[in-house]
């Protein structure tokens, strides 16, 4: 069962995700409005029955500084599914400079795919053109948002629109 509820700041851009508890709690607060809820079902107490948030928004706009996903092993795993990035193989993963190390590459987004030992072990200290070797998706800097719709664990279809779906920023 759906237990996340996005949180829309006032100008309706995803700001965070929470639990069914918080918002109710907000929106009980008078800081938030039920934007969407779960239909057809409710949440009762022994006096009074709760709409299920899917979507909150907060009354009042929040600033909140720009967030960026921090680069680690694990976000780069994230935002590659997981996947080799030359051979789909989703074990023994790695992270592959594309532009080796020893030739200037540098440890960033657009530097660091996902790939298997097998194929990080056969580019070597290569490019991948080098060794005749093709990446399925060319890296990126995921956007926060991006990376909170996709590692919510739950999305709902309702989520999607307030979403900038464009992948790569
Ligand atoms: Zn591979």
């Amino acid at each position: 069962m759906n237990d996340r509820v996005l949180i829309l700041n006032a100008d309706y851009s995803p700001m965070m995700i929470c639990s069914i508890e918080r918002a109710i709690v907000l929106n009980f607060l008078g800081k938030s409005e039920l934007v969407h809820e779960v239909k057809g079902k409710q949440l009762r107490t022994v006096s009074k029955a709760f709409a299920m948030p899917l979507v909150i928004r907060l009354l009042k706009y929040i600033h909140i500084p720009y967030k960026t996903v921090s680069l680690t092993r694990l976000n780069v795993f994230k935002r590659d599914s997981f996947t080799c990035q030359y051979c789909e193989k989703k074990e023994h993963l790695t992270l592959d400079h594309v532009l080796p190390k020893s030739k200037g590459g540098r440890s960033t987004w657009n530097n660091l795919v996902t790939a298997c030992s097998r194929c990080n072990s056969r580019k070597g200290n290569n490019t991948p053109t080098e060794v005749g070797m093709r990446l399925i998706n060319m890296p990126f800097r995921p956007s926060y948002t991006s990376f909170l719709l996709h590692f919510s664990g739950f999305v709902s279809e309702e989520w999607l629109p307030y979403f900038n779906t464009k992948k790569r920023a």
